[in-house]
């Protein structure tokens, strides 16, 4: 598996508990976010009521479950977790629904996926707090409806876009979570090797926010991975020389890109000209399924000027030749014509 992949992966979960922020003021970076929050959390504490629901959206591992955990404990209520896949069946959904305490915060991760019937329940229960239960089978068959506490929906998604219209607009309010900046990823790998009890000076601190794509998840997972190394090859001190060799090991570049994005690039480069080259075919041509292209390898190529989505599918950019090594053709120009 990807050193860099921004999902968890199962050796994350036991270090996250001991380095998750728990409290809005432990979260860094995404001001906006955290003063908006801040503010509706707030007013509804104020006013004993439930917060209205909320969605988050942006690319994995840049905090969504973190914040949804975070709402409740400022809230001072319990979170009940599940995600869109899990949910099988409308009752599923009943049953998490109806055990709720009053205030309580239901977090549904990958709301995306929720299928189209389990959806349906969700109208009516964050528009008026009620579901619509069929009890009985064949002709004896009622619809009874049962009231719910006030809750607050948290939904995560990936994408805005890929959520319903007629679900999305049942959302009071939507965050947008961005990329993190190399000064906040070093903050949080500084936090976090605080918590680990980690010898880390500044510039190893930076020389890892600096490869970790704007996501806290691979920050803390590199400071591992580091670690690692430190204790093995070094005197487990890691500073920027410490952690620039381990992450070169781990075929972690400058720019935090590793084998797959190269061969992405590489690919459109190569054997696409340069592209414009439509998703399904560069899935074909790395081997990669279209969905980890869209979600999880190109956000980060896109945000950093590497890749240009244009109308007829994707190109490389001046800046993704010369990190290949490749000279670049005299003219790069997409097709609305549009030069970069
Ligand atoms: P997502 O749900 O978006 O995939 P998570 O909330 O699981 O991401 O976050 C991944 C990890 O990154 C968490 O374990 C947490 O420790 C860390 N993290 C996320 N956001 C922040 C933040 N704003 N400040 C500090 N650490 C963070």
């Amino acid at each position: 598996d990807r050193i860099i992949a921004s999902t968890a992966a199962p050796d994350d979960e036991a270090v996250d508990r001991a380095i998750r922020p728990r409290r809005l003021t432990d979260y860094i970076g995404q001001q906006a976010v955290r003063e908006q929050l801040e503010i509706f959390i707030g007013a509804a504490r104020g006013r004993a009521e439930a917060l209205d629901h909320v969605l988050v959206f942006g690319p994995p591992g840049l905090g969504k479950t973190t914040l949804a955990h975070i709402i409740a404990q400022e809230l001072g209520v319990n979170l009940r977790q599940t995600s869109g896949p899990v949910i099988d069946r409308p009752g599923d959904l009943a049953a998490l629904l109806t055990n709720l305490e009053p205030g309580d915060v239901l977090f549904v991760d990958e709301i995306h996926r929720l299928s189209a019937v389990v959806e349906e329940v969700l109208y009516p229960a964050m528009e008026d707090q009620q579901i619509d239960i069929v009890v009985g089978e064949g002709p004896a068959a009622r619809s009874i409806k049962l009231d719910l506490p006030p809750f607050t929906l948290v939904g995560a998604t990936t994408r805005a876009g890929l959520l319903t219209s007629p679900l999305r607009d049942r959302f009071g309010i939507v965050q947008r979570l961005e990329y993190y900046s190399v000064d906040e990823l070093t903050t949080i790998v500084n936090r976090s090797a605080g918590l680990l009890a980690l010898a880390i000076d500044d510039d190893g601190a930076g020389e890892i926010a600096r490869r970790a794509r704007g996501t806290p998840r691979i920050a803390n997972r590199l400071l591992r991975r580091v670690r690692d190394y430190a204790e093995v090859r070094a005197d487990g001190h890691i500073n920027r020389e410490v952690a620039a060799a381990a992450m070169d090991m781990l075929k972690v570049d400058d720019n935090g890109f590793d084998t797959q994005d190269r061969r992405l690039l590489l690919a459109i480069v190569e054997k696409f000209d340069g592209g414009p080259v439509g998703v399904e075919s560069l899935a074909a041509a790395i081997g990669e399924e279209r969905g980890t292209i869209e979600d999880v390898i190109e956000p980060y190529l896109i945000q950093q000027g590497f890749l240009h989505r244009t109308p007829r599918g994707r190109m490389a950019t001046r800046s993704a030749y010369a990190h290949l090594g490749v000279a670049p053709p005299p003219r790069i120009e997409d097709p609305t014509g549009e030069l970069f």
